[in-house]
């Protein structure tokens, strides 16, 4: 792993022009991981195109460069890297194109369902975010980074860690956060522009926390999210950002899912676990992928059906005895 972190800052010392690449509908990992790397990029003298297929989610425009992640790469590059994520796919729709263009890959994921991709990759389930896999690879390469790139960083790991609320909190993650106050990030500053809410956003919880069932003798939870909630609020798919944590802190609760329609046909489904069963499996099993207690997938069904299969597919999880439940209790998030 150590051979590998150096690899990565070889990469990041040797090379001049980069795109830094995170996966779809980005979250607070994706997109500070993204950032952060641009960030030591420049610092370090390089070039870094930022890609992203879906625009920085309003919570993370504050942070430096959000500005410049651009959904086209145009410019020749040397290295691509793909973080929080190890599927071309899941870079959204240019993304086997952009994967294919590209002289060297590298791949930083932490993802229990990542694949081997690239020319040089990390991966570790056991790391919280993909910005402490960063964080490593800089501090193998004896790289020093500035406070808008801590910023970003601090981002990644606040926001996957659910505020170091999360099973995936572990002494690296704090340990991490620490080190960036120690750089002049503003632990309450950053708070404040992540989580404040939309407008409509109370609206919108209100709609969509008021759809909730719960099934299985109450041990799945389900709510929705439509098009119709959206427009009413004037809110977007961003904003149901932390919504599936209420739902899920139901007792007795030992899965949580929140689906929305993606686009026509397609039902996306956010998947969280109290512990019990891997909804990384799950989404898995229908070409999504995740974390044992946070994954996602799509499915194309209609919202009826794809709740069915849900309830199908955790009621079997359940059903399973503890020795096939592979990975329970796991820290991952
Ligand atoms: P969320 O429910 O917050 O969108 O996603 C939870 C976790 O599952 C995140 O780590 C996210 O990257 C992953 N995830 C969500 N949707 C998908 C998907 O369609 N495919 C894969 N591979 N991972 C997903
Ligand atoms: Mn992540």
């Amino acid at each position: 792993m150590s051979g590998a972190l150096s690899a990565v800052g070889r990469v990041l010392r040797e090379s001049r022009r980069f795109v830094v690449a995170a996966h779809e509908r980005p979250d607070g990992d994706a997109v500070g991981s993204t950032l952060a790397l641009g960030r030591v990029i420049e610092t370090l003298g390089g070039r870094a195109v930022l890609y992203n297929a879906d625009p920085v989610p309003e919570p993370y425009r504050f942070l430096h460069g959000a500005d410049q992640v651009v959904s086209a790469v145009e410019a020749e590059f040397e290295v691509l890297f793909v973080l929080d994520c190890s599927e071309p796919a899941r870079l959204g729709p240019g993304g086997a194109e952009l994967v294919a263009r590209a002289p060297m890959v590298v791949a930083l994921d932490h993802h229990l369902t990542s694949r081997s991709l690239g020319q040089l990759m990390v991966a570790d389930p056991g790391a919280a975010a993909t910005g402490v896999l960063l964080w490593r690879v800089f501090r193998a390469a004896g790289i020093e980074i500035d406070r808008l790139a801590a910023e970003a960083l601090y981002v990644a790991v606040l926001t996957d860690t659910g505020s170091f609320r999360h099973s995936n909190t572990d002494q690296e993650a704090l340990a991490l956060a620490a080190a960036l106050v120690g750089l002049g990030v503003d632990p309450a500053r950053v708070a404040r522009e992540v989580y404040a809410t939309a407008p409509g956003g109370l609206e919108l919880m209100g709609r969509v926390l008021s759809t909730l069932t719960l099934h299985l003798d109450g041990r799945l939870a389900l709510v929705r999210a439509t098009d119709d909630m959206f427009r009413r609020t004037d809110t977007v798919a961003a904003d149901l950002e932390g919504f599936i944590e209420f739902p899920r802190s139901v007792a007795g609760v030992e899965v949580a899912a929140l689906l929305r329609p993606l686009d026509g046909r397609t039902v996306k489904v956010s998947l969280r676990s109290n512990g019990r069963v891997n909804v990384a499996a799950l989404a898995e099993k229908y070409g999504g992928g995740g974390h044992h207690n946070a994954a996602g997938l799509s499915l194309d069904l209609d919202p009826a059906a794809a709740e069915a299969l849900i309830e199908a597919e955790v009621e079997g999880s359940l059903g399973a005895p503890a020795a096939s439940r592979s990975g329970a209790g796991s820290p991952a998030r």
